[in-house]
């Protein structure tokens, strides 16, 4: 029985993270830890990451997150770095029902996850002047440039091409930019039977919508895997559909990408397809391959049939959209 951590959190998160945890029910049995961290718990305590959630989400195998609002930062931020999970995993795949840029949309963005412009090391000089400085390590590098190799190399087994894409500005970046190209192209020796090429940010960011279906594996440093995956989303039907992983060598931490959506917060009617499909890679980072392919064959379904919610031109609740999942699990 696996034991995963669960922090609803703020706004649509307390919507999203119960109905998938009932999807989870419906598939196995799982020994779910509460924990909060987010605004709501910072109103009460003065903190929005208690120090009796970090223990939670270090003693537990997973942890699946839903949204944290204006302390965002100090939650979500803050436990990537504690757990130490430096590769963030962002697929981009089509759904059948779902308006799409095109339907043969399948690939995953890794954006590395603890340095770059997110190190935070800001300053005012003067004024009016003020700095960031971008840190680009070796070590880091090697270790987010392996792990999309790896990826390529499972995807492979799947069927896919086989091939990790670099997106750099080396160009005018020449020096922390200029070693990120050159470590992606080092390791990229280490899996020859894995294609490897690289594009420019910007060009890769026009190339995410002219030709999406020629990405396998996209590799990238913080904040231009920030800006690219959000853009990701866009192509395959938005925020409501856009899952993440945090994984590190010890902890893996699962959550949307989208926020506490307080426009729609209390409402019932947030989707809870990228709260599910975060499930659904929390399973496979599990090793449980068979109940991860259960649910995401039902969501298929469920998608390809309308049964959604309104941001997808549906009429389904949150709750009614996991019903008709569940009901589809139950059917197999
Ligand atoms: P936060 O500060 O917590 O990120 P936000 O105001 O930026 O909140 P997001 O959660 O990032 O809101 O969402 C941006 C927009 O996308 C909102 O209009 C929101 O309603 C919509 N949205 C986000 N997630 C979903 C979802 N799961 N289902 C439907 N609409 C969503
Ligand atoms: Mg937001």
């Amino acid at each position: 029985m696996h034991k995963i951590c669960v922090i609803p959190g703020d706004g649509i998160g307390k919507e999203v993270v119960p109905a998938t945890v009932k999807i989870l029910e419906a598939v196995g049995d799982f020994e779910f830890v509460y924990a909060e961290a987010g605004d709501e718990v910072y109103k009460k305590t003065g903190k929005a990451l208690p120090e009796e959630t970090v223990e939670k989400c270090l003693e537990c195998e997973a942890v699946l997150f839903g949204a944290a609002g204006e302390t965002a930062a100090d939650v979500i931020v803050k436990l990537r770095h504690i757990l130490d999970t430096y590769a963030n995993v962002r697929p981009v795949k089509a759904y059948k029902g779902v308006k799409c840029l095109r339907d043969d949309i399948d690939y995953v963005i890794v954006r590395e996850n603890t340095e770059g412009l997110y190190k935070g090391i800001e300053a005012k000089i003067d004024e009016g002047i003020t700095i960031a400085t971008r840190v680009i390590t070796e070590k880091a590098c090697e270790r987010i440039f392996r792990f999309a190799f790896e990826l390529a190399r499972d995807r492979k087994k799947q069927g896919k091409e086989g091939k990790v894409t670099c997106a750099h500005k080396a160009n005018v970046l020449k020096i922390t930019d200029g070693l990120f190209k050159d470590v992606f192209y080092k390791i990229a020796k280490e899996y020859p039977d894995i294609k490897a090429e690289d594009y420019y940010i910007d060009a890769m960011n026009m190339y995410i919508i002219t030709k999406p279906q020629t990405f396998d594996v996209v590799v990238t440093s913080n904040l231009f895997g920030d800006i690219l995956s959000d853009g990701a989303a866009g192509t395959v039907g938005g925020l409501g559909l856009a899952p993440s992983a945090n994984i590190g060598d010890e902890h893996g931490l699962f959550e949307p990408v989208h926020g506490s959506a307080p426009d729609i917060a209390g409402k019932g009617i947030a989707n809870p397809t990228a709260t599910i499909l975060s499930a659904v890679l929390m399973l496979r980072y599990l090793n449980e391959h068979e109940m991860a392919n259960k649910i995401e064959k039902a969501l298929e379904e469920v998608l390809a049939e309308g049964l959604t919610t309104p941001d997808l031109g549906g009429n389904l609740k949150t709750f009614e959209m996991a019903e008709e999942i569940i009901k589809r699990l139950e059917h197999d």
